[in-house]
């Protein structure tokens, strides 16, 4: 945490061509990446690339952050999706997804502060900045006459994007809709660029936690190898403001698709005070399957984490189903027929005989 707002200039000053990359990582660049930046951009802040280049080119955040030739593999890609969670019949408003009655989404900027390679919207970032600003009159009209939205969810694009006057503007109006009781942001920049979690940010925080039931900020990493001093001193004063700390994870191949690597990430976490919340299956995006791995690994890396966390800090394992169907849990029985079988801890599948009462 810092106490001047420096962050944009931070972020001004990151990476967004790849010659100027390499040449500062100090690596030989595959002429191949051309083409691939050339479809999906690259965006790394400085801070990140060093990191980066103190772990090597075969490192976890070189594989999440530098854009790779299968980008570009057709045959790889052939599965993967331009729009591979299909929420866009979903804007009722601008700006505005209402999917599930009770909470919305709310997409105020289209802009990160870092390009994930595997991004489930890297097909449709970069998109116009201001689309729909003018139109915030009619998404509080819409949020008015359903009374039901009892929380908005700041997603986007990255909503810490947005300056903190900005911020407190929309929190403001969303504050005097009185039917809105809950708060969340969905956010890469305590991880990615720290300088983020300024004062000013910490005071609009705080004061929307006197006006709303709940402010929560849904911090997103996927690494251990993520963190240093600088961010966790960002997440420390993040923990000691008003607001709820929750945890989004993606669980990727090559990245952290082992149970160490999980156990670490949310060990982390915990001490951190972040609570775990989501571990989201890879989508299958056009571009990013080569961070796809089978639904059937998945539920037996999460079945390895469940033993080895406790209750309270085992995340959801969730799903995007592909073609606009929803996020459902990837590992509950619910989503499925129960079939009457539960499945022992050593993977057994027991037939679960009922006594005589039930039958
Ligand atoms: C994930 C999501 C939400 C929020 O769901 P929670 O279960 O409250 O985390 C809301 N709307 C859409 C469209 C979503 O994809
Ligand atoms: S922060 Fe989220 S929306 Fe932004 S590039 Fe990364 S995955 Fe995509």
């Amino acid at each position: 945490m810092v106490e001047t707002p420096s962050w944009t200039s931070e972020f001004k000053q990151s990476f967004k061509n790849l010659k100027d990359l390499y040449q500062f990582l100090e690596w030989p660049m595959l002429e191949e990446l051309e083409a691939v930046a050339l479809s999906y951009p690259i965006f790394v802040p400085r801070s990140l690339a060093l990191k980066i280049k103190l772990e090597g080119p075969e490192g976890i955040l070189a594989r999440e952050f530098l854009p790779h030739k299968a980008e570009l593999e057709e045959k790889l890609n052939q599965e993967g999706l331009a729009d591979p969670i299909g929420d866009k019949t979903f804007f009722k408003a601008p700006q505005l997804i209402h999917r599930y009655a009770s909470r919305a989404l709310f997409t105020p900027t289209t802009i990160c502060p870092v390009h994930c390679r595997y991004c489930f919207r890297k097909n449709e970032l970069n998109g116009n900045e201001e689309l729909f600003q003018q139109d915030f009159l009619e998404t509080l009209s819409y949020l008015r006459s359903h009374p039901e939205i009892s929380e908005i969810i700041f997603t986007g694009g990255d909503p810490l994007t947005l300056s903190n006057e900005k911020l407190e503007k929309y929190l403001k109006a969303f504050a005097e809709i009185k039917s809105i009781k809950d708060i969340r942001l969905h956010t890469r920049y305590p991880v990615i660029l720290p300088e983020r979690i300024d004062q000013d940010l910490l005071a609009v925080l705080n004061l929307a936690s006197e006006h709303f039931r709940t402010v929560s900020l849904a911090v997103h990493a996927n690494h251990a190898k993520e963190f240093d001093e600088t961010n966790k001193t960002a997440i420390k004063a993040l923990s000691q403001s008003k607001i709820q700390l929750l945890s989004q994870t993606v669980l990727l191949k090559g990245v952290n698709d082992n149970p160490q690597d999980l156990l670490e990430l949310f060990d982390l976490f915990i001490e951190m005070k972040v609570r775990p919340y989501y571990l989201h299956h890879p989508d299958r995006v056009k571009g990013g399957m080569h961070f796809y791995l089978p639904l059937e690994e998945g539920r037996k890396l999460y079945q390895g984490l469940r033993n080895l966390l406790p209750g309270w800090a085992i995340p959801h394992y969730v799903i995007d189903i592909p073609g606009g169907h929803g996020k459902v849990t990837a590992y509950n029985p619910e989503t499925t027929t129960f079939s009457g079988q539960l499945i022992s801890k050593n993977g057994t599948a027991i037939d679960l005989q009922e006594p005589d009462f039930f039958v």
